[in-house]
């Protein structure tokens, strides 16, 4: 059996194929065959050492499988089960793993398998940023950065769905017509344009009452001038590296502001959170109102190619793994 380790932390070289050997699942777990894994920016903070990790380590939190063998007192789950997970232990990028039971949820037959490796864990993201962190609001305009990215496409989708407008931010024209294309209403090249100023023009000069930022360091500023008075900096993400050494007074002179740095864990740290969210998810993906773009896919064994073209900035919506 393969799976992906790392023994130090690094650039997307420190990624190794091995061989492993599994146990039998233990109490509470069941033994998964992969069948389709996802892609994670979150991926890269683990192997980079950005999230430090106790090494040697497995990678990766989202994946589809087929069960093969349940632990003891396991009565959710059985022997030919279809699921997915995008929460919990760190390892899915391999061909099988233990999993807790808790932590996976059926799949219907409407969501196939590469699909739910694509969106379970970004797809929960989304759900608790637009649903929870901030409720958004029908008729309300909200911006969105990276927007042709995984997490960003399926926001758009997810927006749109509840009556938003959405300004998104993407780096090439490729990028923003694709994002167009999902739903997006506007979309800035924050390379080339100034965000802010964009933002005020596309809002009567009133801005926005909320900013999503999973690229972090390089669009804080951006973001916090781009929010209307009383307005919440969602600072998600650190694609472009972390936010550090804030000043605080910021977020008064520029309006009473409010920032906060949510996690997916948080959210769907118990059970019932868990399939709650999912079930939303589940119910916008089998309707048709949020579609999933996977657009690179690539076999376990290059792992590493994913992560360079990823990091690289190479890639649209959902990345997968076959293992
Ligand atoms: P994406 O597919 O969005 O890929 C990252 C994108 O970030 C790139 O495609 C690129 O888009 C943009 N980007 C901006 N600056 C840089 C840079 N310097 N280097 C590389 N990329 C850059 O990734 P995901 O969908 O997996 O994740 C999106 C964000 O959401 C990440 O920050 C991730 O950590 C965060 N996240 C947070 C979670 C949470 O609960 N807090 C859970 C899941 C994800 P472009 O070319 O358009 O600029």
């Amino acid at each position: 059996m393969k799976a992906i380790k790392f023994h130090k932390t690094g650039g997307p070289e420190v990624i190794q194929y091995e061989d492993i050997t599994l146990d039998a699942p233990g109490p509470g777990e069941v033994r998964l065959r992969h069948t389709a894994i996802g892609v994670n920016y979150l991926d890269t903070y683990y192997r980079s050492g950005a999230y430090p990790l106790p090494l040697p380590s497995g990678l990766g939190s989202e994946a589809a499988g087929v069960v093969e063998a349940v632990g003891e007192g396991v009565t959710t789950l059985k022997v030919g089960d279809r699921v997915a997970y995008g929460a919990g232990p760190i390892g899915s990028y391999s061909q099988a793993r233990n999993m807790p039971a808790n932590r996976l949820s059926k799949l219907p037959d409407t969501i196939s398998d590469e699909t739910a490796a694509a969106m379970m864990l970004k797809g929960m993201t989304v759900r608790y940023l637009l649903r929870e962190t901030y409720k958004v609001k029908a008729g309300e305009t909200i911006l969105w950065h990276a927007v042709a990215g995984g997490v960003g496409l399926i926001a758009v989708q997810w927006a749109k769905y509840l009556g938003v407008r959405v300004i998104g931010t993407t780096s090439s024209p490729e990028k923003a017509a694709l994002a167009k294309s999902m739903g997006c209403d506007e979309v800035i090249n924050y390379t080339s344009e100034n965000v802010a100023e964009r933002v005020r023009e596309l809002t009567d000069g009133k801005g926005v009452p909320v900013v999503y930022d999973g690229v972090g360091q390089a669009t804080l500023n951006a973001s916090l001038d781009s929010l209307s008075p009383f307005g919440l900096l969602v600072n998600f993400g650190s694609a472009s590296g972390p936010v550090t050494g804030f000043d605080t007074g910021i977020l008064a002179a520029k309006g009473s502001l409010y920032l906060t740095r949510p996690g997916l864990n948080t959210y769907v740290d118990s059970d019932e959170a868990l399939q709650a969210n999912v079930a939303d998810l589940f119910d916008v993906v089998g309707s048709g109102d949020v579609r999933i773009e996977v657009n690179q896919t690539y076999p376990l064994a290059d792992a590493v190619k994913a992560h360079q073209d990823l990091e690289g900035r190479k890639t649209t919506g959902s990345t997968i793994l076959l293992p």
